[in-house]
């Protein structure tokens, strides 16, 4: 055997592993790239997503989880996936427990009678007939709450005032959904008769109350629970400011009434060369019932619905299915997307990257991933196509796939955070002012733009994106 010169042998080593380098990276081949640029050029102006948003929130309205619209939210959403053109339509059943709203008042008895604003949370208790009256004693904090002596809460309407201000990212509402989940527990706990908080949103003038879920399971440790509008919040302070004791009367009308059984509804492009392997997008179905929950999440399943749309309209299906998912009842605790997982965890591995909108209607300006290493290659060409239309990729950050797919997710499903401008979404979040109005057609087509290019790219790319059970446990994503 002849030798190799050494410098030709090192050569030709660093060859060799860099062929079975090249071959272990996932890459999205050069077409691909092409059209995906097309599709992204096609959808910034597409109103496909405005007209399906409209749709929804003009024949439907609000849909609250286990209401009558319930069930004509799920009949729309099936209509507008076959009118769309999707090759398969489908729903799987979800049940959650059911929980009514049907009225509420609240008044300051002493020492200033007044009416107050307020709307009660999910999963609240109602008052008794005639309502609760009793003392308010006020809390500026979850922790001042927790640290108190439960006899100084005992019989009395807990109030708790913590302020959430406007941030791009929309961070502050960890501090009041924080508020709202937990807050009527731990009051419950220790033997507070009613809760009351500072709505959790940033609007400051508007006398429109935020609802939201509570984190009470079981409707034996359930307490009313209701959450004041800002300036009925700032009034309720005045009056406290005068030191004397301040008597609270509440009326709330809602409880649980038994269990329903809704659906998550399914549309499909069907893949060509793979249609077993999805690339798995979506929004949330429900809404909470003041709004017609146009941001809150109509316009996420617009978004999805438009997207999987478009790709569908292409001459030739992608080589992989795009499956657009409408969750049933994610805002009373992510039972569509709980349910989602639990039945598809298995499939994990035929999951080819997945993530959902469900923070309104701006435009995304942030991608943020959770793949393996070797597919980092494919997000960079990801994020080239997604550049010109205003898209930071930060390769340092996880992605968590939303509110929903975050349970995917959890499962070992790699996933993006699309992450939307949310500067004013917690002005009107779970209010009655989500509504149409505050959805820009033009902002909404880039998020079409987005979902359906990432979408494309992901379901052409040559190798997979990192799915497997159990992958991303610690990658620190939230929800
Ligand atoms: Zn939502």
């Amino acid at each position: 055997m002849r030798r190799l010169p050494l410098t030709l042998l090192s050569a030709s080593l660093m060859l060799a592993i860099g062929t079975a380098n090249a071959a272990t990276q996932t890459t999205i081949p050069a077409a691909a790239v092409k059209t995906a640029k097309q599709l992204r050029d096609k959808a910034m102006n597409d109103n496909t997503a405005y007209d399906v948003v409209t749709s929804l929130t003009t024949e439907v309205g609000p849909r609250l989880a286990g209401s009558p619209a319930d069930a004509r939210g799920r009949e729309w959403a099936i209509a507008k996936f076959k009118a769309l053109g999707f090759d398969k339509v489908y729903t799987e059943q979800v049940t959650y427990p059911l929980w009514e709203r049907r009225s509420e008042h609240a008044e300051i008895v002493g020492p200033f009678p007044q009416p107050l604003d307020l709307i009660a949370l999910g999963y609240s208790a109602g008052t008794p007939k005639g309502g609760l009256t009793a003392e308010v004693v006020r809390f500026d904090s979850l922790d001042a709450l927790k640290k108190a002596d439960p006899a100084s809460v005992k019989g009395k309407i807990v109030y708790v005032d913590a302020r959430m201000q406007r941030h791009k990212d929309g961070h502050d509402y960890a501090i009041g959904s924080g508020v709202r989940v937990g807050g009527p527990v731990i009051a419950a706990k220790m033997g507070a008769a009613g809760f009351l908080l500072r709505s959790a949103g940033t609007d400051a003038n508007s006398r429109t109350p935020h609802t939201g879920v509570t984190g009470f399971k079981d409707p034996k440790e359930a307490i009313p629970a209701a959450a004041l509008s800002n300036p009925d919040a700032d009034q309720l302070d005045r009056v406290l400011g005068y030191g004397k004791p301040v008597t609270v009367k509440l009326d709330l009308d809602c409880g649980f009434n038994g269990t329903y059984t809704g659906a998550n509804v399914i549309g499909e492009v069907t893949g060509r060369k793979h249609p077993e392997q999805v690339v798995a997008i979506g929004g949330h179905l429900d809404s909470w019932d003041p709004g017609t929950g146009a941001i809150d999440d109509g316009a996420g399943v617009a978004i999805a619905m438009a997207a999987g749309k478009l790709i569908h309209d292409m001459p030739q299906r992608p080589d992989r299915t795009i499956r657009v998912i409408a969750f049933a009842n994610e805002e009373m605790g992510l039972w569509g997307g709980r349910a989602y997982a639990d039945k598809h965890a298995s499939e994990v591995s035929k999951f080819q990257l997945g993530t959902e909108s469900d923070f309104g209607a701006r435009k995304i300006w942030l991608m943020t991933a959770s793949v393996k290493p070797e597919a980092r290659g494919a997000m960079d060409q990801i994020a080239k196509v997604l550049a010109p239309i205003g898209v930071d990729y930060d390769a340092k950050k996880p992605g968590g796939g939303g509110s929903d797919l975050s349970q995917m997710h959890g499962k070992g499903m790699a996933a993006l955070t699309l992450v939307q401008d949310g500067t004013d979404y917690f002005d009107y979040h779970h209010t009655a002012n989500d509504t149409l109005d505050k959805i820009d057609p033009k902002e909404l087509a880039q998020n079409v733009a987005v979902y359906a290019a990432f979408s494309y790219m992901a379901a052409q790319a040559d190798g997979d994106f990192g799915s497997k059970p159990g992958a991303f446990k610690d990658d620190g994503a939230e929800e």
